[in-house]
């Protein structure tokens, strides 16, 4: 499944490219997760402004409304001045005066949605409850405390919520929390002020690095799809069960959390 720093290396490996873009064609495949909203010849003359990314949605600006993208769990895209001719998974197509955008979805969870401005009630149900990016200014020590302090479910899950901080997933909330040295069945309200701000730190590190090794392979990228997708980190714990820790070579655990895996480790990672 496509996480935050893979949807962020998406949009900027085409954003600059598509932007003052004409639609020029959109062509639909199989129906996605959630239908357009409206025919897809009214896009055709509209001019894309800019391209934004919103927890894992990217927002592509027109001069008259805007698209919602979602990538969903196998979705990937790509944008090119020629592409082959579209394949059976290949669900949807603009075309623009700067190229086509496409996007293949083999599992189609993925979805665009046209809505009018932000304040569109579709816009404000997708987007409405996402918490602060983890990336930008607005992801403040003392907010994510404040957030922590309020939810008593175990932090991996408040993590992967997305109501506290937006687009941590489960690769990288795994290794987040070791990072910070927290077990990820420990209750969010429990865990001290220092202990937070680790985690904070850490959150912002794994991401930013993994944006900055998938910008450094861009090219790559672009033609990747689904799993290929992602930027192989080394990773501290995540998918490495029986492994012997990287830190003090403890033998790596495994769990089911809200039928997710979660891999720790049961001597750096305190309750
Ligand atoms: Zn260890």
């Amino acid at each position: 499944m496509p996480e935050l720093p893979e949807v962020e290396v998406t949009r900027l490996s085409f954003a600059d490219r598509i932007a003052g873009a004409q639609i020029q064609a959109v062509r639909m495949g199989k129906p996605l997760r959630w239908p357009l909203g409206l025919a897809p010849e009214a896009l055709v003359q509209r001019r894309i402004r800019a391209v934004r990314r919103r927890g894992k949605y990217l927002l592509l600006d027109m001069d008259e409304g805007l698209l919602l993208l979602h990538l969903g769990m196998s979705g990937s895209l790509t944008f090119a001045r020629e592409l082959p001719p579209a394949g059976v998974h290949d669900h949807f197509e603009m075309q623009t005066t700067r190229g086509t955008l496409r996007l293949n979805d083999p599992r189609r969870f993925g979805a665009v949605v046209y809505a009018s401005s932000e304040q569109d009630p579709v816009a404000v149900k997708l987007l409405g409850k996402l918490g602060v990016e983890p990336l930008g200014d607005a992801f403040d020590l003392r907010l994510f405390q404040q957030g922590l302090k309020a939810r008593s479910g175990p932090i991996k899950q408040v993590l992967l919520a997305g109501e506290v901080v937006v687009g941590v997933g489960n690769i990288y909330a795994s290794e987040a929390l070791f990072l910070a040295g927290i077990r990820p069945t420990t209750k969010a309200s429990r865990i001290s002020g220092p202990r937070v701000a680790r985690l904070h730190a850490a959150v912002r590190d794994v991401l930013a690095r993994a944006v900055a090794k998938g910008g450094s392979t861009l090219r790559d990228f672009s033609n990747a799809h689904g799993e290929s997708g992602y930027f192989q980190l080394e990773a501290m714990v995540y998918g490495r069960e029986g492994g012997p820790c990287h830190v003090c070579a403890t033998t790596i655990k495994a769990i089911r959390q809200g039928q997710r895996s979660t891999f720790f480790c049961p001597v750096c990672q305190k309750p």
